[in-house]
């Protein structure tokens, strides 16, 4: 049973990835400089092994070093001086999603996504980097994070798409002469959606039917969620409004600073909070919320009091602003609207996004929404709380894997018999979405609050 293996056998169980410090060290690190709190997540750690059926990255190759104690002690060995930074350790832990399943499993309260993110910061400055990785990394870093130039960047396709001369392209030699991840960029691209999306107003006032106005929240609309979903943000406003919020969404809100933060450029991601501190939570217009739909921004957004911990102008605020995050399917539980009275006579399954169910400890409000629509009928999903390979820019950083655990993902779905998936994040939507077509699965895969939309308002999203 590995869930018994004394420490230094865990160590032995790395195999080369720990026994490699012989072998010519690819990196300029000697000594894992981590923060002492950081450092001390690591000692959390008492080896018990009941985290690894829980990651998939465990338990799609079953090696000690692709799992969370492996990963743990390959940290905190580096730390320690006595793990050389070799290519054979770097690949496991580039391996990891950062899905934070096992810190649900895990007994002792082990935060690992501290461990593994700073960790990443410290290598990435000392890491070089391929051509292909160099260009995917600009793309992420200054156009995905940028919702006009995002929309300027995918006017090409969007107009082939218009003219019916998308699919031709995507399945031509052209395109399987791409690097991969930027193949799979373009698999990626929902196949629906306006040239030129409009911005959304800043204000929306709330329209309850019973005219109670309950809050004042301010809302999150997302790099990628404002280009590709902005009919999902529509509908979120339109549900807050309905269940008695006034709806503020400030232009000068900016990035959550997810991607910057998992690409190690932790000062970015630091400038990033500030800025939507700022602009969500305005000094002149207190909000009671900020609320979002897309749960690697939420989990971020509830990372920022961690994040901005050592800012004495920031700390306070950041904490402040934790508190008064919620995804939407939490927002609208505690709201407690009136039921919604067209029923949608259907049968769909829910993937839990890492992020909302792992980052965020949220699982029982997306469930709770779905019970308020009367005639649907949700089915469970194997392994529902199991990654689904998109995890940021994973399933571009490490296709392989991204592959396999999508793939997975799909059939666990297929096997339920429905045709519907329904999942609280863009990124999950997009991978899930991608691969079922890639199978020839027919699949839809739908925001919560698209079927609570048309419960409530008889208009599909
Ligand atoms: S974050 Fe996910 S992939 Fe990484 S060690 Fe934890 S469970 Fe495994
Ligand atoms: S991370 Fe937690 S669950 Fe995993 S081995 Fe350590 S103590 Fe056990």
């Amino acid at each position: 049973m590995t869930s018994a293996l004394h420490p230094a056998r865990v160590v032995s169980g790395l195999g080369d990835a720990a026994t490699d410090g012989h072998a010519p060290a690819a990196h300029a690190l000697h000594v894992l400089d981590l923060d002492p709190r950081t450092y001390a997540r690591a000692l959390d750690c008492v080896h018990c092994g009941l985290c690894l059926p829980a990651c998939p990255t465990y338990t799609e190759t079953g090696l000690e070093a692709d799992s969370p104690r492996g990963r743990i002690m390959l940290m905190k060995g580096m730390a320690d001086g006595q793990i050389e930074a070799s290519d054979s350790v770097l690949e496991h832990l580039d391996l990891c999603l950062d899905c934070r399943a096992c810190e649900t499993a895990c007994p002792s309260g082990v935060v690992y996504h501290e461990l593994i993110e700073e960790t990443r910061a410290r290598l990435n400055t000392a890491r070089p980097k391929g051509f292909t990785d160099r260009v995917v990394e600009a793309m992420f870093l200054h156009v995905f994070t940028h919702p006009l130039r995002l929309k300027l960047a995918l006017l090409p396709a969007r107009l082939l798409q218009k003219f019916g001369l998308w699919r031709g392209i995507t399945e031509s030699r052209l395109s399987r002469s791409l690097p991969p991840q930027l193949d799979k960029m373009q698999t990626m691209l929902p196949n629906r959606g306006p040239m030129w999306e409009k911005p959304l107003d800043e204000f929306y006032p709330a329209q309850a039917p019973d005219g109670v106005r309950k809050a004042r929240v301010a809302f999150l609309a997302g790099c990628v969620g404002s280009v590709l979903f902005q009919h999902v943000n529509r509908m979120t406003i339109r549900l807050l409004q309905h269940a008695g919020c006034d709806v503020i969404v400030p232009r000068s809100q900016v990035c959550c600073g997810a991607i910057h933060h998992h690409a190690g450029r932790v000062d970015d991601a630091m400038n990033f909070a500030r800025l939507n501190i700022d602009a969500l939570t305005p000094k002149d217009g207190p909000v009671d919320f900020v609320v979002n739909n897309i749960s690697g921004c939420g989990a971020m957004l509830k990372d920022y009091a961690h994040l901005l911990r050592d800012d004495p102008a920031y700390g306070p605020r950041a904490a402040a602003f934790t508190q008064k995050t919620r995804d939407i399917s939490q927002m609208l539980v505690e709201l407690k609207p009136a039921m919604p009275q067209h029923a949608l006579d259907r049968t769909v399954t829910y993937h839990d996004a890492c992020h909302l169910a792992h980052g965020q400890k949220v699982t029982a409000a997306p469930r709770e929404l779905l019970s308020w629509i009367k005639g649907l009928k949700v089915v469970p999903l194997r392994e529902s709380d199991m990654c689904c390979g998109a995890a940021g820019t994973y399933n571009l950083t490490q296709p392989a894997m991204a592959r396999d655990l999508a793939e997975r993902k799909v059939h666990h779905i297929e096997a339920t018999g429905t045709r519907v998936c329904v999942t609280g994040n863009v990124g999950c939507a997009m991978q899930i979405q991608s691969e079922a077509d890639r199978l020839g699965v027919e699949l839809h895969v739908a925001h919560p609050v698209a079927l609570l939309h048309e419960a409530y308002f008889g208009e599909a999203g």
